[in-house]
């Protein structure tokens, strides 16, 4: 199979949003958008043993190359338009090939975004890189920058499964006994399949003074607000909300919320709300703290004691 058969074979489908007027199979593609629509593009890497357990399945490890690129759309407020897949191929598994195109078709049509091109070269490691485009209506964005003293602080979904479900993976043994299958599906599912929060972005946009999307650990990404909004935070960690699993893993292991609120892979949405706004209980957000003058970029939890932002997820560790 050649490179040609095999784009034809496993990435030419037809798109379906009006918007793209021309997908796969030409030198580029051509996209139409809305009128007065602000074009939002973002892209994300993942390499393999890296961003994803060497024993991911194709069809997690499309949903979340995808996921973790629509959590960018949503962290801003915007709607999905399509996207690009540039792969690069350790070998050409007709099986895997198979597996992950039918998944990624699946979760494309879910999330409304078409696939209109990429690039497809062979490598060492099994290498992603999706560049999603989105829209936003005129003047109108969730930015880091922008959140005022007093503003509360709020994610959605639940903090903290996805670091736990690498652990499920790498490290079994630390794994606390009372946790059974159910749980560690749960929490290993949280890790391969994130949810973009699309919608709740997209309800937020007008009511949020600031957000960002959840991908490098809480602190770490509640600091990056802090720095762009030029504020500080107090912040309950007694709100942060945890899934049942989470809290069965910690009833049993309590030194373990570091891991919770410093590992990464979450893809929910950290929002800064001013005092007042209304927010439909239909988005599941929980309040977690608010905004105070300073330090810039400093984190105080609730009862006084200053918590690390630096920590998180890094790729060049030690390097300053
Ligand atoms: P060119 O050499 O003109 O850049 P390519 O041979 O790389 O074109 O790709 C041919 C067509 O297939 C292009 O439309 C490109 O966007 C698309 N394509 C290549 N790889 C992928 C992929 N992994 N997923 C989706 N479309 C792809
Ligand atoms: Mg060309």
């Amino acid at each position: 199979m050649d490179e040609f058969d095999l784009i034809a074979r496993y990435f030419d489908w037809p798109a379906r949003r009006p918007e793209v007027a021309l997908a796969v199979g030409d030198d580029a593609a051509v996209i139409d958008p809305p009128a007065d629509a602000r074009l939002v593009v973002t892209t994300d890497m993942l390499v393999a043993g890296r961003h994803f357990p060497l024993d991911t399945s194709p069809e997690a490890v499309a949903h979340k190359a995808l996921a973790v690129n629509l959590s960018d759309l949503a962290a801003m407020g915007a709607e999905p338009l399509g996207f690009t897949l540039s792969l690069g191929l350790p070998e050409t598994d007709a099986d895997w090939l198979s597996r992950f195109s039918s998944a990624l078709r699946r979760v494309a049509e879910r999330w409304g975004c078409d696939l209109v091109g990429g690039d497809t070269v062979g490598s060492s490691v099994l290498t992603l890189s999706v560049t999603a485009f989105g829209t936003l209506p005129a003047g109108k964005i969730i930015a880091r920058g922008g959140a005022r003293p007093g503003d509360r602080l709020a994610v959605t979904g639940c903090i903290g499964d996805a670091a736990l479900g690498l652990m499920v993976v790498q490290d079994p043994a630390a794994v606390p006994e009372a946790l059974g299958a159910a749980a560690r599906d749960y929490l290993r599912g949280r890790l391969d399949r994130p949810e973009p929060r699309l919608a709740a972005g997209r309800a937020l946009l007008g009511s949020a003074s600031a957000g960002l999307d959840c991908s490098d650990g809480l602190l770490q990404d509640v600091g990056h607000l802090l720095d762009a909004s030029g504020l500080g935070a107090e912040i309950d960690l007694s709100a942060v909300p945890l899934s049942p699993a989470a809290r069965d893993w910690l009833d049993a292991r309590p030194e373990d919320i570091d891991r919770l609120i410093t590992g990464g892979d979450d893809y929910e949405l950290i929002v800064a709300l001013p005092e007042g706004t209304e927010v439909d209980p239909e988005l599941g957000l929980t309040m977690i703290g608010r905004l105070v003058e300073g330090p810039v970029g400093g984190i105080r939890e609730r009862h006084g004691r200053v918590l690390p932002t630096r920590r998180g997820y890094t790729h060049f560790p030690g390097e300053e």
